[in-house]
């Protein structure tokens, strides 16, 4: 009998999402607060070994989808070799990233080889001087050679994550539908979340992502579609087109009732909800000693707690901690 992880709802927990640093070289002004400099020490963060030991783990109590982010993941360094490892796992089907692909041109082949399967890029402009301004100063010419130097060491599809914000990048959703087609990358809508304070700000802007489909529905013609992932987003395709394109909308529809995942920070906290603060920390009880079945016990504790949903709407003031502490 294959091993799962259920909690009280009934939901099976197959995916993790594994944060590998809290630091970033972006300051996406949604995310990371501008100037922000109060990061965990690196003594704190798990350690290569500490980190495959958990995924095994998991993989034993199977889960069977391991996302790596950060922060930005590839500020951590080696990552290739920690990928490798992980691909390496027994029950772990899936290996994928999330970036800001900023560093993408020089690390997307190792990663390639390392065993990642999928790549998830954000970028919510196309306008190198908007660019500048959401991300704190970041290089727009960076994150482009990233993409193409991920699509060039044969990752596919590339997903492209948009966070859409009213009056700061949504008159560029239909160039960024044509850059998708042009580049044969996959295509996803998000919407702003309470997360922290800079979450909050940019929820000022949220635009509902139902208004953007009836947008993109006069001028292209939507067909429904699937897509592989263990993700919550809802995919149509554009007629005519390979261009798949989905919704992820927590604030407008949110899916906690299928919520197939938990999320692990770099010092070794699992965080059962990205909209609750209800975590359980790992990492000195590892390092006190515990066996691989006291672990086993420990995760299926804090999957014991996990909540039923957010409360971003009902409660957005609840959130301190901002999204790059659990890489979304
Ligand atoms: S908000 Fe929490 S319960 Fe809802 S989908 Fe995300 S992690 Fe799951």
């Amino acid at each position: 009998m294959t091993a799962q992880l259920t909690d009280k709802y009934g939901r099976n927990i197959e995916y993790l999402r594994l944060s590998v640093t809290d630091r970033c070289d972006l300051r996406c002004n949604y995310c990371m607060p501008e100037g922000f400099k109060d990061f965990g020490e690196p003594e704190d963060w798990l350690t290569f070994d500490e980190i495959e030991r958990i995924i095994r783990v998991f993989g034993e109590l199977g889960t069977r989808r391991i996302r790596i982010t950060g922060g930005e993941p590839l500020v951590r360094k080696n990552l290739p070799e920690l990928a490798a490892r992980l691909s390496l796992l027994p029950g772990i089907e899936d290996l994928s990233l999330s970036s800001n692909a900023t560093r993408m041109q020089k690390q997307a082949e190792p990663l390639k080889k390392a065993g990642i399967s999928r790549i998830n890029i954000s970028l919510d402009t196309l306008r190198a001087d908007r660019f500048k301004q959401i991300t704190g100063g970041g290089k727009l010419e960076k994150v482009i050679n990233g993409l193409l130097a991920a699509k060039e060491a044969g990752f596919h599809p590339v997903k492209i994550n948009m966070v859409v914000m009213r009056g700061v990048n949504d008159d560029e959703v239909e160039d960024m539908v044509q850059f998708c087609i042009d580049h044969d990358f996959t295509l996803r809508f998000i919407e702003t979340m309470p997360m922290g304070n800079t979450g909050r700000e940019a929820s000022l802007q949220y635009i509902p992502l139902s208004e953007i489909h009836d947008r993109l529905a006069k001028k292209y013609n939507l067909v429904k579609a699937n897509m592989n992932g263990g993700g919550p987003a809802r995919y149509v395709r554009v007629e005519g087109t390979e261009l798949r394109i989905g919704y992820i909308t927590p604030m407008s529809q949110h899916f906690c009732d299928t919520c197939n995942r938990v999320r692990l920070s770099v010092d070794g906290t699992l965080y059962l909800c990205l909209g609750q603060d209800d975590s359980y920390p790992l990492r000195e009880l590892m390092r006190a000693g515990i066996t691989d079945d006291e672990l086993k016990q420990h995760i299926q504790n804090a999957i014991d707690i996990k909540p039923e949903k957010h409360e971003f709407s009902d409660n957005p003031q609840k959130l301190v901690r901002f999204m790059s502490m659990t890489g979304g």
